[in-house]
């Protein structure tokens, strides 16, 4: 077992002893109260990419290298992490109220890098404010909930990523195109036509190549999907691992274990030697009949990546969106006003009506 770290260290403002949070879009942490500020230092050595199989094998499937707080949602299971002191806190994911009594000590393996919030919550917010207000058909009451910042989160969603050596032996089947002219027989006589035939040539051979940053979701979907369109992050703003960067906001710990984690990866892995051996076999089109894809040098992170969610719950349903942290992309599911569109449909019959009249 690794050495047992604890993350957080105590963030009190150094001018009034108020807690300071990370502000979104640097690399500082900040007083709310009497504006002092910090950098958070960078360590120069980048983040440590992990030797997957000493995790795998050796520190066993229940790895973990330091323990944190967690609060699991009796509503929904998911379960966070906060720096700082807290009140009165929230389910991000359900809005179920969490109670401080009910945290857990738990292992994890320390995240080594994470991408940090650029957007504040008060830039989420007018990006969410705008796409309601832009919507057709909302119930007017839709406003009030939906904008209610409360509701609104900020959360870091655990990732893995991994990379492999991709090394492949493969056998299979070279096509190449070739087109025939075929006579057709219609009503207006003999006709032809070019039809596509292709020739299979044998293939075989071996590959390598570099699978760089496979990235796995670590957190179990089945409370509910993040859309795929808010689900982009550019890995290349990672920076090493800080817990002031969780200031502030609420973080998430995978419950995809690492092992589970890299046998989901090992199907884009694949589809990566895949790729490799067609482009190898050359040709038209290919056909693979075996392949020996063999992974070496996996390593692994553990990351956090940025997420503002709003749930709430309308007329009985739980409706969500999301802002993507980093890009300030959104999306999210939405209800329709029934009245509404049914006083548009009816006006629209009535204009409709209305002209039939005149007309004749
Ligand atoms: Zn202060
Ligand atoms: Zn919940």
């Amino acid at each position: 077992m690794e050495t047992i770290k604890k993350s957080e260290s105590k963030k009190a403002c150094a001018s009034c002893g108020a807690e300071l949070k990370f502000k979104p879009g640097s690399h500082q942490i900040k007083c709310e109260y009497c504006g002092y500020e910090e950098f958070i230092e960078q360590s120069k050595s980048s983040f440590e990419e992990l030797e997957l199989q000493h995790y795998l094998k050796v520190v066993g499937e229940n790895a973990y290298t330091e323990t944190i707080d967690l609060l699991h949602c009796k509503n929904c299971g998911a379960n966070q992490h906060t720096e700082e002191n807290f009140k009165s806190l929230h389910c991000v994911y359900c809005n179920e109220p969490l109670i401080k009594e009910d945290i857990d000590q738990e292992g994890w393996i320390l995240p080594g890098a994470l991408v940090p919030f650029q957007l504040d919550n008060k830039k989420a917010q007018s990006i969410f404010k705008n796409w309601v207000n832009g919507i057709w058909f909302a119930p007017t009451n839709l406003k009030r909930a939906a904008l209610d910042p409360e509701g609104m989160h900020g959360l870091y969603i655990p990732h893995w990523t991994f990379d492999a050596k991709i090394r492949a032996d493969y056998q299979g089947q070279r096509g190449e195109y070739y087109y025939e002219t075929q006579r057709i027989k219609t009503k207006n006589g003999t006709q032809t036509r070019q039809v596509r035939k292709t020739r299979w040539y044998p293939a075989s051979g071996s590959i390598n190549g570099f699978a760089d940053d496979i990235l796995i979701n670590a957190s179990e979907k089945k409370r509910r999907e993040i859309p795929q369109g808010v689900s982009f992050w550019n890995l290349e703003e990672l920076a090493a691992f800080n817990s002031k960067y969780l200031s502030g906001f609420v973080t998430e710990k995978y419950t995809i274990s690492l092992k589970e984690g890299h046998q989901r990866s090992f199907q884009t892995a694949k589809e990566i030697a895949y790729n490799i051996i067609r482009r190898d076999i050359g040709g038209d089109t290919q056909r693979i009949r075996h392949a020996d894809i063999k992974l070496s040098d996996e390593t692994f992170k553990h990351i956090l990546l940025p997420m503002y969610i709003s749930a709430y719950r309308f007329n009985g349903k739980e409706y969500h969106f999301y802002i993507n942290g980093q890009t300030g992309q959104i999306s999210g599911t939405r209800p329709y006003s029934f009245w509404k569109i049914f006083f548009l449909v009816l006006f629209i019959i009535v204009i409709i009506a209305f002209i039939a009249i005149f007309a004749q």
